[in-house]
């Protein structure tokens, strides 16, 4: 037989998301614990991504592996209509931490499945029909899921679904609304989500579905009082507010669930990645009694073969005790408080390409301006190619210094996983810090 390496046998049968296939050059990936994965050159990379802002708990975390191997040895998989020990205590153990009355999980695989569900649960609950989503939003690449998502990627996928209507939220630095301040930021992003549900008819709406931190599309932390606001507009108009916690949830802004951060209960949550790191797939819904209770005795019209899967539930189960036992979000808050804030203000004083450094727990977002007085990003919106290279380079720099963030059009995103210790997440920043000079070099104004 011809040896050929991963990499060659990668590139000739595998179909990579979200990529022009030929361009593309994955790493391949050997090995990895904690906050570091090695590639198979030798390079060690410190993961500022967590993956795909997915592996809270880092790589080869030891419980969580004990755990696969204890209920890989008992039972791996069953239909998802029979119920299991592990199923029933990864359920218990999620509800138990999910903001107000939120008691009930309906598990997925995944996040887009998550929000296929809220959605569907929501019109039926509701018996209307319209979804109000947000631009600078993700929420999945099925059918549903990318319809409701704000930004180019749904764009390929239209028409997609019926009923989808997009608003404006909060953002200060880019505000739609000509706002000053914060608080001017959060008044005019409600009066036009109000205005958008009276214009689409207050009846016909059956949800606002919105991340409560914005992830992918800029690290988006709400203006204080907005969430509660939108609360408030969904309790007036009986609308449904469903909280995309995919990203944000279990841990990631430094609070179990980001709408915690404002003591703000949604009606239906959605939950995947930080849930069990990916170490198995696992997503979901979390429900409120009067949701649930509507299909107490009407059959709910959906399912998955691998709903509750074994090996997803018990590694689940295992994370959230992970998470009780060394007090993971308050972990989080602290490390983004104490360590990336004040270094991410030394960058953002030191780099003329930084525009604006935001975020919580351990999320943040440097967000790259080719002038600082008009603003202009680094690279246009949604820029590919030849037009997309400063980030690429600013990318690059980063990986050269061993250092593993991700990028979205003009911004460095930092994600780290929220078991990184001190040293390592101070390490990385430096490194951050030496690659945007790449950055600076673009500067015009
Ligand atoms: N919702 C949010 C907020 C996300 O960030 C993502 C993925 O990044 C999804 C939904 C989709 O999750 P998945 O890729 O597991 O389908």
């Amino acid at each position: 037989m011809v040896d050929r390496t991963s990499r060659e046998i990668d590139r000739r049968h595998v179909f990579y998301p979200w990529a022009a296939q030929a361009r593309i050059e994955p790493v391949v990936v050997t090995g990895g614990a904690g906050a570091r994965f090695t590639d198979d050159t030798g390079a060690s990379y410190l993961d500022f991504a967590s993956q795909l802002v997915h592996a809270n708990l880092g790589l080869q975390h030891p419980r969580l592996v004990a755990a696969i191997h204890r209920q890989a040895d008992r039972l791996c998989t069953v239909s998802p209509n029979h119920a299991t020990d592990v199923k029933a205590e990864a359920a218990r153990l999620i509800a138990t931490h999910a903001p107000g009355e939120l008691d009930t999980v309906f598990f997925t695989t995944g996040g887009a499945e998550a929000v296929e569900n809220a959605i569907r649960l929501a019109r039926l609950h509701s018996g209307r029909h319209k979804i109000l989503a947000a631009y600078r939003s993700y929420h999945g690449a099925t059918a549903g899921a990318v319809t409701a998502t704000g930004e180019p990627r749904r764009w390929a996928s239209e028409p997609g679904i019926p009923g989808v209507v997009h608003f404006f939220g909060p953002y200060l630095y880019r505000s739609a609304f000509h706002a000053t301040t914060e608080a001017e930021e959060r008044d005019r992003a409600l009066e036009h989500l109000e205005q958008v549900i009276c214009f689409e008819g207050p009846d016909q709406v059956a949800a606002i579905l919105l991340e409560p931190v914005v992830g992918t599309n800029g690290v988006l932390v709400p203006p204080d009082g907005y969430l509660a606001g939108v609360r408030e507009l969904c309790d007036r108009y009986g609308i449904l507010l469903v909280a995309d916690e995919v990203m944000v949830g279990f841990g990631r802004v430094g609070e179990w669930f980001a709408v915690d951060a404002w003591n703000v209960v949604p009606d239906l949550l959605t939950f995947a990645k930080g849930v069990n790191s990916g170490y198995v797939p696992l997503g979901g819904v979390v429900l409120s009694p009067a949701i649930a209770a509507s299909f107490a005795d009407h059959a709910y019209p959906g399912g998955l073969t691998y709903s509750g899967h074994p090996l997803a539930c018990a590694v689940a189960a295992e994370s959230v005790r992970v998470f009780e036992d060394d007090d993971i979000p308050a972990r989080a808050r602290r490390l983004g408080e104490t360590v990336v804030a004040p270094a991410l203000a030394k960058i953002a004083a030191a780099h003329p390409s930084v525009g604006e450094v935001r975020g919580r727990g351990l999320f943040w977002a440097i967000e790259l301006v080719a002038d600082r007085d008009s603003r202009r990003m680094l690279v246009p919106y949604n820029a590919s190619g030849p037009a997309a290279e400063p980030m690429s380079r600013v990318l690059a720099a980063c990986k050269r210094r061993g250092v593993w963030p991700f990028t979205h059009f003009n911004r460095l995103q930092l994600a780290p996983p929220l078991i990184i210790d001190e040293a390592d997440l101070a390490e990385g920043l430096a490194a951050v810090d030496e690659a945007l000079a790449v950055a600076d070099e673009y500067v015009t104004g």
